[in-house]
Parts: C-alpha cells; sequence; structure tokens
C-alpha cells in the first residue's frame, strides 16, 4: 500500500465463543490492519495462516504482532505469524506489542511468545490500559477491558489520517467511550444479541451503547458465538444502524473494508458464514 493514503482491514475471522471457535462455525484469524506504511496482525487466533493464504494475505508482509489478552482464540496461531514475519526467523524484523500477561503469562495463561520467538522481533512491548506507544509514524493506545483476563487490552491505532478502535472482548463498562472517541472504524467483538448477554463479554444492546456514545463514521461487529449465526448478527447490525443512524456491519470471514479519500467502502464482503452445527457433531 501507497504513502499512508490509505486503510485496509481483512477480517480472517469473526467466530467467537467456545462452540463457534473449537467447531471453526466461523473462522478465528484475528484480523489485518493496514494502515500508512504499517501491516498489524491483531489477535491471531486458531487458523490465522490458513485463513491469511485463504484470503490473499502475505504474512510475510506484517510489520506487527498485536494481542489483546492471552485466551487462544486471540493467540493460538502467534507463533507462526512472527515465523511468518521475520521469513522462518532469518531476518530480525517486526514489533510484537500485547498486554502484560501476553508477554508475561498470568495465574491461568502462559506467556504466549516463546523466548525464541520474543527474541526473533526487533522489538517487543507490554502496553497497559492508558498507555500509549508509537511504531513507525503510528501511535498505538491501549484501553481497559471488563474481561477474564484483568491484564487484557483493547487498543487504538492512529495514523496519519485514520483512527481505529479495537474493544478486544468484554463488556461494556462505565466510561468505555472515552478511550475510543473519533474513530472511523470501530471494531467492536460482540458476542450475543440483545436480551442474551453473557458476563465479560457484548452483547449487540451494549454495542450499540458504545457506539451512540463514540459515533464513529461506521463499526463493525465481530467475535460472534452461536446466537449470533444464520443471519441474526446483521440483524442485530442493521438494528444497531436504525436506532443511533451509524452505519453498522456484521463482519464476514475474509470481508474487506477500505477507507479510501476519507470514505469507507466494503471492496469484499467475504464468505456467507452462519455455519450450522447440523450434522456435525453426530
Ligand atoms: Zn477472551
Amino acid at each position: 500500500m501507497k504513502s499512508g493514503k490509505m486503510v485496509k482491514i481483512t477480517f480472517l475471522g469473526t467466530g467467537g465463543g467456545r462452540v463457534v471457535v473449537i467447531n471453526q462455525l466461523r473462522a478465528t484469524g484475528g484480523w489485518i490492519l493496514e494502515m500508512d506504511d504499517q501491516m498489524f496482525h491483531i489477535d491471531p487466533g486458531p487458523g490465522a495462516l490458513a485463513r491469511a493464504r485463504e484470503y490473499g494475505v502475505p504474512l510475510r508482509k506484517v510489520t506487527g504482532i498485536i494481542i489483546s489478552h492471552p485466551h487462544p482464540d486471540h493467540y493460538a496461531d502467534a507463533e507462526m505469524v512472527v515465523e511468518a514475519m521475520t521469513i522462518g526467523v532469518n531476518k530480525k524484523r517486526g514489533v510484537i506489542i500485547g498486554g502484560k500477561n501476553v508477554i508475561k503469562g498470568g495465574e491461568k495463561h502462559r506467556a504466549v511468545f516463546s523466548p525464541y520467538h520474543l527474541n526473533a522481533v526487533e522489538r517487543y512491548e507490554i502496553l497497559e490500559p492508558g498507555k500509549e506507544t508509537k511504531t513507525s509514524n503510528i501511535k498505538i493506545r491501549a484501553t481497559p477491558v471488563k474481561h477474564g483476563d484483568s491484564e487484557g487490552v483493547g487498543f487504538v491505532f492512529e495514523g496519519e489520517r485514520n483512527r481505529i478502535g479495537y474493544t478486544s472482548d468484554g463488556e461494556y463498562f462505565d466510561g468505555q467511550e472515552k478511550y475510543f472517541t473519533n474513530c472511523d472504524v470501530l471494531v467492536i467483538n460482540c458476542l450475543r444479541p440483545r436480551g442474551d448477554s453473557w458476563p465479560e463479554h457484548m452483547d449487540s444492546e451494549q454495542a450499540k451503547e458504545l457506539i451512540v456514545k463514540t459515533r464513529p463514521k461506521a463499526a463493525v461487529l465481530k467475535h460472534f458465538g452461536t446466537k449470533m449465526l444464520r443471519g441474526v448478527a446483521e440483524k442485530e447490525a442493521a438494528w444497531i444502524e436504525k436506532e443511533t443512524g451509524i452505519r453498522t456491519i456484521a463482519a464476514r470471514d475474509g470481508m474487506v473494508l477500505e477507507i479510501k479519500n476519507e470514505k469507507i467502502e466494503i471492496s469484499k464482503s467475504g464468505g456467507k458464514g452462519g455455519g450450522s452445527l447440523e450434522g456435525f457433531l453426530k
């Protein structure tokens, strides 16, 4: 991508929740943010390499691996993305940025990267909630989350012209909106539909709350559990859009969103999604 004028986001997965992840009812490869001269792979979960191949993303071009928290649906392929980024650990390049337990390991989860892989990159960094770092010309801020991993974070990426927010996992909490002001695109992990909430995860009622308070140019929902499949996520997105007047998109596996000259467009709509367990578990 040329000279800081475009943003391209490719969704290598839109699945979340145990049943969806284990059975791969939706893919779980994380998402790719190309902004200015950088390419970030965010939360490369199970199948990230295979999905990158499927959706035409050359992972050798990744310049940063960004991980919100050490739950396996967010990091399972992370070391393999290091190998791709460093051409098989032959060339020291790229950065790793993550919440504290991603790098150090926590009480319940181990550190995501081996010393070998941490050593393979130019720089790795723990980013605590509210803290900011910079890689190339992009500022990356960590936002707090209300989720099982208390050291987990969301992120805001701020390039020359655009600002992209990512809630990561977690339920809406009072004041969350102040971290995501003025986003062009806000990516929200929205596990469930409204009226069917689950602790420490967002449902579409809460997503609506966050969207109406932050007013991004567009919001994208992903990380869907079984209750969001078979067209439900699309209905929830349409409901949020109607209630808030803000464009809201239910992501599909392989969907590509671009910002060109301030215009946000879906340049690839991605797969049909909405997998079913019928006949699969027999
Ligand atoms: Zn999680």
